[in-house]
């Protein structure tokens, strides 16, 4: 079976050390708010290139603690919109909705699956606050044309980077260019803790310090509640989980990036369509499109290759969210019909790798 993600093997190729933190941390006996987590906020925000970064408990905690901290320091009320992709998965969407904000869906480009610039401007109200971009797929989503609209709106830019840790755009990461963005540790995110993590970075001191004490029931100091907080934490745990792996980050997204371009040059298929390949891109996932995308899947499947689909409901579409349904968004609709993300995992191996391929080609 060639799995879509082997989570065992990837963790075994990073033993002794994680074995080795877990015990750290159990023998500490300190598990929370402690030094792993200090390290591993330092080292991210290094990585990241931003002044500040704050462990919390999940991706979509990180895009709720923004917005909501943007809420608290009053650049942001209830009713305010925000733009997002119409394509994104739901949790970008809920994070928005959930802090009473209101999402504005844009159509993805199809060629980036990324949000299509051009279509933003037209959509800017008074009301328009907020630019949420999406790395989807760890494809990078930022460019001039966005720059200028949130220069010429004064718009607060958040880049949700849960896909594309480690990315690059014009030398500098994702996630270090927005006003704030939010990260996901997810377990299959390529910076994957062993449950789930989160962390929002920024260069912002006032927005830093109002999602720290958010994150923490809205206290500044102990037993003393400055707001209607929550609780989301990174555990030490998972900080020292993140601090060995994040260590091998780029390399593993460069075995990545060879992965894709071993697909990109040797899939021949007609009814197929490929990813452009592009450097600014860390590869979360290596999404196709075909026309009987479910017949594809079925038939990898007989083949023992594992295949999954990011995402066959888009957001506007999810019964949760009744009052968008009726909204109609063909580009991704069609894309939800079309998708399929292949087996893309660095620990692939080169015989795995040809196994997919001749078995797409002959479909
Ligand atoms: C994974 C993901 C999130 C949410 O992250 P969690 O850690 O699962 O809460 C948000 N946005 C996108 C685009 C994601 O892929």
């Amino acid at each position: 079976m060639i799995k879509f993600l082997d989570l065992k093997k990837i963790n075994k190729s990073f033993e002794p050390k994680l074995s080795k933190s877990i015990k750290r941390v159990i023998d500490s006996g300190w598990f929370l708010f402690g030094k792993e987590n200090e390290f591993f906020e330092k080292e991210f925000s290094e990585y990241i290139g931003t002044k500040y970064c704050i462990g919390v408990a999940s991706g979509l905690d990180a895009l709720k603690l923004i917005l909501r901290g943007y809420i608290e320091l009053n650049y942001l009320s209830n009713g305010d919109e925000v733009i997002v992709p119409a394509n994104t998965f739901f949790a970008s969407v809920l994070a928005i909705s959930e802090n009473n904000l209101k999402p504005i869906f844009i159509e993805p480009d199809p060629k980036t699956f990324n949000i299509d610039p051009k279509l933003i401007e037209s959509k800017i109200t008074e009301r328009t606050k907020a630019i949420m971009v999406v790395h989807l797929y760890g494809k990078n989503s930022i460019n001039q044309e966005i720059l200028d609209l949130i220069k010429k709106f004064n718009l607060i830019l958040i880049e949700d980077n849960a896909q594309s840790t480690g990315c690059l755009y014009n030398k500098v990461r994702t996630g270090s260019i927005g006003h704030a963005s939010g990260h996901s540790f997810y377990p299959g995110k390529n910076l994957g803790a062993i449950g789930d993590g989160g962390a929002v970075t920024t260069n912002d001191i006032k927005l830093a310090q109002v999602v720290k004490s958010l994150g923490n029931y809205g206290s500044f100091k102990k037993y003393e509640n400055r707001y209607l907080g929550l609780n989301s934490r990174l555990d030490e745990l998972q900080a020292a989980i993140l601090r060995v792996k994040l260590k091998r980050l780029d390399i593993d997204n460069d075995k990545r990036a060879e992965i894709a371009k071993f697909y990109i040059k040797n899939i021949s298929n007609n009814k197929i369509i490929l990813p452009n390949y592009s450097s600014d891109h860390v590869w979360h996932l290596f999404v196709i499109r075909t026309y009987d995308r479910d017949a594809l899947k079925k038939y990898l499947e007989s083949f023992n290759i594992q295949t999954i689909v990011h995402y066959p409901i888009p957001p506007h579409k999810q019964s949760a969210y009744k009052e968008y349904n009726k909204l109609s968004f063909p580009i991704t609709e069609k894309l939800s019909n079309d998708v399929l993300s292949l087996p893309m995992d660095p620990t692939l191996t080169k015989s795995d790798l040809n196994k997919v391929v001749s078995v797409i080609n002959k479909y």
